[in-house]
C-alpha cells in the first residue's frame, strides 16, 4: 500500500505524523512510503533519514495526500480536506466533536477519516491519547520545577531540596496516566509527593507501585483544601470523561496558599480544575493570580515535539501496520476498536458520539 506522510502546517506543529524507524518497518513489509520533503526538520528527522529508512521524498503536501493511507498528527486543515478524495484513508487526530467546518470538509472529501482519540482499548482505555498524557505528565514536573525559580515568580525553591534543606511538596490532583507520569517525575527528583484520586482502586494501586515513596489520599473537598495549604506545587491532572473539568482549587483557596506556590493545570483542554486556570501557550506559559504562579498550556506535549513524535508513532505503528496490510476496509471490519476510530466514512459521520455533539444524523 502506499502510505503518505505530510509535513503539519498548524502554526509551531513540529510533530511528524511517522518517524523514520516506523518508516523503515513500514517499507520492510513491502508498502511504498512518500514523505513531504522537509516533513520532519524541526525535530532533525531529515529527509536523508526518511530515504534511509526506504521512503520516497516527495515536493508537495499533494503529493503525500495523493497516497492510499495518509498519516498525520494534527486534524486536517480545509486545504488538507480539499486534497482528500474518495477510496484514501485519513488516520491522523481529528477531535471533530468541536469542529463543524473540519466535519463538513472531511465529508465532503468522501474519504475515510480514522481519529486516532476515538480508537479504544480491551481495557475501556484510549490508547492513542495515552503517550500525549504520558508526555504532559512527564513535563508538568519539569516546567512546575522551572516555575518554582524566583525569576519565574516561583517561591525559590528547588524540587528535592538539598542534604538539610527540605524537598519541595508536591500534591498531583487526579492519579490515572498524566498524574502517574507526573509522580515518576516528582519522585525521581526527590520531592515530597502527595497523589489525589477519586476512586480507590486507583488509589490501591499506585499505593502498591510507589509503596512508600508517595502518600496516596482520597480526594474530597477538605482534604484537598488542607493539603494546597502547605503545597510548593500543585498539578491538576484530573479526567472525567466527557465532561469538563470539575473546579477542585477554587480562587478562595489561593489566598490560603504559599506565596509563591505553582499550578500546572494538565487539564486545561478540559476547562481546568482551577478555578483561576486559562488557557496560555508555550510562547507566554505563565501567570500570576494572587501571587500564585500558573501554568496553563493546552498543547503541552508541542514543546517537546520530538519525543511525542516518536512516543505516537510507536503507539500508532501497529495499526498503521494492520490498515495497510490488510486494506482498511477489512482491518475495520476485523478490529472493532480500530472501528471505533471511523468517524467519517463515504460522506458520513460513522461515530455516534461524534455526530451527536456535531448535531448531524448518524
Ligand atoms: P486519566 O483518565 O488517565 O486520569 C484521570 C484521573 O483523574 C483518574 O484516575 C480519575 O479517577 C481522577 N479523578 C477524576 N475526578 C477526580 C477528582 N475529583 N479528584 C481527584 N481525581 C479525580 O486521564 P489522563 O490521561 O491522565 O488525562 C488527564 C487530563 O490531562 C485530561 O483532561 C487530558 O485531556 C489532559 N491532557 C492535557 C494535555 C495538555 O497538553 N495540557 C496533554 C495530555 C492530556
Amino acid at each position: 500500500m502506499r502510505i503518505g506522510v505530510p509535513k503539519e502546517i498548524k502554526t509551531l506543529e513540529h510533530r511528524v505524523g511517522l518517524n523514520p524507524d516506523s518508516v523503515l518497518e513500514l517499507t520492510r513489509l513491502g508498502h511504498e512510503v512518500v514523505v513531504e520533503t522537509n516533513a520532519g526538520v524541526g525535530i532533525d528527522f531529515t529527509d536523508e533519514d526518511y530515504v534511509t529508512a526506504g521512503a520516497k521524498i516527495v515536493p508537495t503536501a499533494a503529493d503525500a495526500f495523493g497516497a492510499d493511507l495518509v498519516i498525520k498528527v494534527k486534524e486536517p486543515q480545509p486545504q488538507e480536506c480539499e486534497m482528500l478524495s474518495e477510496g484514501q484513508t485519513l488516520f491522523t487526530y481529528l477531535h471533530l466533536a468541536a469542529d463543524k467546518r473540519q466535519a463538513e470538509g472531511l465529508m465532503k472529501s468522501k474519504a475515510w477519516a480514522i481519529a486516532y482519540e476515538t480508537v479504544t482499548a480491551i481495557d475501556g482505555g484510549l490508547p492513542l491519547l495515552k503517550p500525549m498524557s504520558e508526555v504532559a505528565g512527564r513535563m508538568s514536573v519539569q516546567v512546575g520545577a522551572h516555575c518554582l525559580e524566583k525569576s519565574q515568580g516561583g517561591r525559590g525553591m528547588l524540587l528535592g531540596g538539598v542534604p538539610g534543606v527540605a524537598a519541595a511538596k508536591v500534591v498531583i490532583i487526579g492519579g490515572g496516566v498524566s498524574g502517574f507520569n507526573a509522580a515518576q517525575m516528582a519522585v525521581g527528583m526527590q520531592a515530597d509527593v502527595t497523589i489525589f484520586d477519586r476512586s480507590i482502586n486507583r488509589l490501591e494501586q499506585l499505593d502498591a507501585l510507589f509503596k512508600n515513596q508517595v502518600q496516596t489520599v482520597y480526594s474530597t473537598a477538605g482534604a484537598l483544601a488542607d493539603a494546597v495549604q502547605t503545597a510548593d506545587l500543585v498539578i491538576g491532572a484530573v479526567l472525567i470523561p466527557g465532561a469538563a473539568a470539575p473546579k477542585l482549587v477554587t480562587r478562595d483557596m489561593l489566598g490560603t496558599m504559599k506565596k509563591g506556590a505553582v499550578l500546572v493545570d494538565i487539564a486545561i483542554d478540559q476547562g481546568g480544575c482551577f478555578e483561576t486556570s486559562k488557557p496560555t501557550t508555550h510562547d507566554n506559559p505563565t501567570y500570576i493570580v494572587d501571587d500564585i504562579v500558573h501554568y496553563c498550556v493546552a498543547n503541552m506535549p508541542g514543546a517537546v515535539p520530538r519525543t511525542s513524535t516518536v512516543a505516537l508513532a510507536n503507539r500508532t505503528l501497529p495499526y498503521i501496520i494492520e490498515l495497510a496490510g490488510k486494506g482498511p476496509k477489512a482491518a475495520l471490519a476485523s478490529n472493532p476498536h480500530l472501528l471505533e476510530g471511523l468517524n467519517v466514512a463515504e460522506g458520513d459521520i460513522t461515530h455516534e458520539a461524534v455526530a451527536r455533539d456535531l448535531g448531524l444524523s448518524y
